[in-house]
């Protein structure tokens, strides 16, 4: 049998680097596995301006690589490789990258989420041509071109803002008439000359031609009236959901998928801990996720005390 680590971190947003921090802190000498594209959503966010600490707020992906060389100096071993799957039926648990096992004592899983696509018909064919969900990714490909955003919540509105950067025009298109966002951020795109704001709309169906996305067919929910509006290209912020799929049912899950905690950050199975927006139905922050990252690592940290050492 092979080394065993006292704590495999999975995922590497703010959560995991936290819990990396902290565990590197207590001597635990972890072992991340950040994934190909390490860093989680704040890779693909243009600027952070409510964690505390930075006035002048900071960019998406320096936050992570400060977190990333904070966590590493205090001897975080970081791999960016992905997580193939687990076997949590018996300790020391089982973890498998790329066809090479590792062996954990304890998993702090922060895997955050990803996010969800509308599905319409003719999506699928112009993924990664007109229709994206990264505005921060994608948006400097619409230059000078109008675009459409979907959506009512606080990703919504800040793409919708970021993309007037380069778009000449951008419709945020919501299905209803009351927004999720925070005022803040919906004020932010209400108030700017390059965003028109479409209420009670959906998107039936998306057009293109040849060289790409046209437009869509947007429908009124509330008496199925359709109109046409013309775009080059289309970002999908309606959401995200948990990435848990390499847990295989292993870990207790509420009906949409997020880990659920039996006690404090502890999953249903003994010392395998969840922390950040893989567990969070209701916060969703940077600041919420390094704070549970936090506390995912003193409750492995006490748990490894009181059952291994
Ligand atoms: P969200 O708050 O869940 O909002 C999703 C939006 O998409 C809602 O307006 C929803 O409409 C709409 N929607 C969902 N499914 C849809 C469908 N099938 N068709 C059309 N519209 C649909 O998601 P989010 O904006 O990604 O934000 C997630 C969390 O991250 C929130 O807690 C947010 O505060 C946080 N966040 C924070 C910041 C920041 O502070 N800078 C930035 C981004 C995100 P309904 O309202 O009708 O359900």
């Amino acid at each position: 049998m092979g080394d065993v680590r006292d704590v495999v971190i999975i995922g590497s947003g703010p959560a995991g680097y936290t819990a990396g921090l902290y565990t590197a802190r207590a001597m635990l000498k972890p072992l991340m596995f950040a994934g190909y594209m390490s860093g989680g959503q704040l890779m693909l966010t243009s600027d952070i301006e409510n964690f505390p600490g930075y006035p002048q707020g900071i960019g998406g992906p320096e936050m992570m690589m400060q977190l990333r060389e904070q966590a590493e100096r205090f001897g975080l071993d970081v791999q960016d490789r992905n997580v193939e799957s687990v076997d949590l039926s018996e300790r020391p648990f089982k973890v498998l990258v790329e066809g090479e096992e590792f062996l954990a004592n304890s998993i702090i899983i922060s895997t955050g989420a990803e996010s969800i696509w509308l599905n319409a018909p003719g999506e699928a064919e112009q993924k990664g041509r007109g229709i994206s969900t990264c505005a921060t990714c994608d948006g400097a490909f619409f230059r000078d071109e109008e675009v459409l955003v979907i959506g009512g919540g606080d990703s919504a509105c800040e793409e919708a803002t970021f993309l007037t950067r380069f778009a000449s025009k951008v419709t945020l298109i919501h299905r209803r008439d009351v927004f999720r966002a925070s005022n803040i951020m919906y004020e932010r795109a209400a108030n700017n000359e390059k965003i028109e704001i479409k209420t009670f709309r959906q998107v039936k169906e998306w057009l293109s031609d040849d060289n790409g996305l046209t437009g869509a067919i947007l429908e009124d929910p509330r008496d199925g009236s359709t109109e046409e509006i013309t775009a080059s290209g289309a970002f999908i912020a309606i959401g995200h959901k948990p990435i848990t799929g390499f847990l295989e049912s292993q870990v207790e899950t509420d009906e949409n998928g997020y880990i659920i905690h039996k006690q404090h950050t502890m999953t249903s199975v003994d010392g395998v801990f969840a922390a950040g927006d893989v567990v969070d139905t209701r916060y969703k922050q940077a600041i919420t996720a390094a704070g549970m990252g936090c506390q995912a690592a003193m409750d492995a940290e006490k748990w490894l005390e009181e059952n291994l050492h």
